[in-house]
């Protein structure tokens, strides 16, 4: 492990040295400032593990170095020891107000300083070791709730946060009315490319389907894979004809994709279904409306989009 570096700000030479002797010996290493802005110049150059701040100095007092220092970024964190002569305790609580982390009263012995150094040292370190504890958490936190909403095969969202994402547009559309689309969409005859080119190479269509969709919609939208090779976007405030264009594009993009290692096109069959449908009750009806959009797409021909009204739900329920 290396030395601890202490800075020693302390414009009495003779002091200076009697201190430092004693902080030698002690094992660390020692930097002097005679004077307050010397002080804030070495913090930056030296980044210091600690500071005694004497608090009688011609210029800048020890107060103001002590206030410039904990208004800094990157110096607050390191702690000040105060020194001083008078013993008064008004001293004191100036000192500790302005920020100072501990204070010691001249003349002091070397068992005292010491004993002072460790216990802020010890701090420091313990703070230190929370601060990163807490990143920690923190990123693994994000990295949990990054897992919970994600995909892990295309990195799209998971179906429970296109359920929860279809929840929130539902009850929005019910309460004031705005439209939202839900565009579903299936890959044509995908066992078959499994089957060609094996799983490897279908995992690879997938991820490559994935972003292709990605690419087609906007930020506000969510695309999700809701199972196999089947994937769900929601688009909020867009209405059916909007959601077609979208669709539309999206069909045309993965058909023209020149997908390596695989010697034929990757098509894909759309169903959209949407609000305000005052045929559609509840969201399930939403996705019921889209999948028999998808079946009527499958039926046709495959490489179609159509379009749920929502009167089929009737037939269908
Ligand atoms: P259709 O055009 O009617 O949609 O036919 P299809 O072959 O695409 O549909 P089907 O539902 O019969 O087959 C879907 C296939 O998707 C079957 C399954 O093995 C495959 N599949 C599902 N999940 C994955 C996956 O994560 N990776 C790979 N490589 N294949 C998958
Ligand atoms: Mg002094
Ligand atoms: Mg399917
Ligand atoms: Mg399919």
């Amino acid at each position: 492990m290396s030395k601890a570096k202490v800075l020693l700000v302390e414009d009495d030479p003779i002091q200076a040295r009697a201190t430092e002797a004693i902080l030698r010996d002690t094992g660390y290493e020692v930097f002097w400032a005679q004077d307050g802005i010397n002080a804030i110049k070495l913090v930056k150059s030296l980044k210091p593990d600690i500071i005694l701040l004497d608090v009688i100095l011609p210029g800048l007092d020890g107060y103001e170095v002590c206030r410039w220092l904990k208004l800094d970024e990157t110096a607050k964190g390191i702690p000040v020891i105060m020194l001083t002569i008078k013993k008064e305790l008004s001293d004191k609580i100036s000192g500790l107000q302005i920020g100072a982390d501990d204070y010691l009263p001249k003349p002091y012995n070397e068992l005292e300083l010491n004993a002072r150094i460790y216990a802020s040292l010890r701090t420091k370190a313990l703070q230190d070791e929370l601060r990163m504890k807490n990143k920690q958490m923190e990123e693994l936190l994000d990295k949990v709730n990054y897992m919970a909403i994600t995909d892990a095969l295309t990195g799209l969202y998971n179906r429970r946060k296109f359920h929860d994402t279809l929840t929130s547009e539902f009850e929005r559309a019910k309460r004031y009315g705005t439209p939202f689309s839900l565009i579903m969409i299936d890959i044509d005859h995908f066992k078959r490319v499994n089957d060609s080119y094996g799983h490897n190479a279908g995992d690879a269509v997938l991820k490559v389907v994935s972003s292709l969709i990605l690419k087609s919609v906007r930020e506000i939208d969510t695309a999700s894979r809701f199972g196999g090779e089947e994937f769900m976007v929601v688009l909020p405030n867009t209405d059916l004809n909007n959601a077609r264009v979208v669709a539309e594009r999206m069909l045309v993009t993965i058909a023209r994709y020149p997908f390596p290692d695989i010697n034929e096109a990757i098509t894909v069959s759309i169903g959209i279904g949407g609000m305000p449908n005052s045929n559609i009750k509840n969201e399930d009806q939403v996705i019921r409306c889209a999948d028999i959009a998808l079946y009527r797409a499958k039926q046709t021909g495959r490489n179609r989009v159509e379009v749920s009204t929502g009167e089929e739900l009737a037939g269908n329920l």
